[in-house]
């Protein structure tokens, strides 16, 4: 693949591009994104830029989309007191803007930036 073709995830992922590493497993990284949105704004994504959206990960290796689930708790636990949002944006009119899949783990709502009736601006 050529450079310019890979995702800004997985130059992360190769250390071109400095990140914020919280967690870095075999299948599965989680760094802080760039621009948070909550208290604790973490990206937990899959060292492969195989899968576009949470939706081709789930039809091509639902273990992988597991272990995303489980690495957010992980990190819930450690970050938060255990409680998140884990969303996935899916298109572009759905916010993503990065089509290597990941999960944005929000958390530490403590000061009402997560509290019910902020999960979209209308
Ligand atoms: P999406 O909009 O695709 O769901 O999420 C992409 C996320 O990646 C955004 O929240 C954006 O702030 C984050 N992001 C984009 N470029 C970088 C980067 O170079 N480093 C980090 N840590 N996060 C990034």
């Amino acid at each position: 693949m050529a450079e310019d073709e890979r995702s800004i995830f997985t130059r992360i992922i190769a250390g071109e591009i400095p990140a914020d590493v919280v967690f870095d497993g075999e299948r599965v990284i989680a760094f802080r994104d760039i621009n948070p949105q909550a208290p604790v704004h973490l990206l937990v994504v899959p060292k492969t830029e195989k899968y576009r959206n949470v939706t081709e990960l789930a039809a091509g290796d639902p273990e992988l989309l597991a272990e995303i689930v489980s690495v957010a708790q992980r990190l819930a636990d450690e970050q938060t007191n255990g409680e998140y949002r884990l969303i996935f944006n899916t298109g572009a009119s759905s916010g993503q803007t990065v089509f290597h899949v990941h999960a944005h783990l929000l958390g530490g709502g403590t000061d009402g930036a997560l509290s019910e009736g902020t999960l979209g601006k209308l």
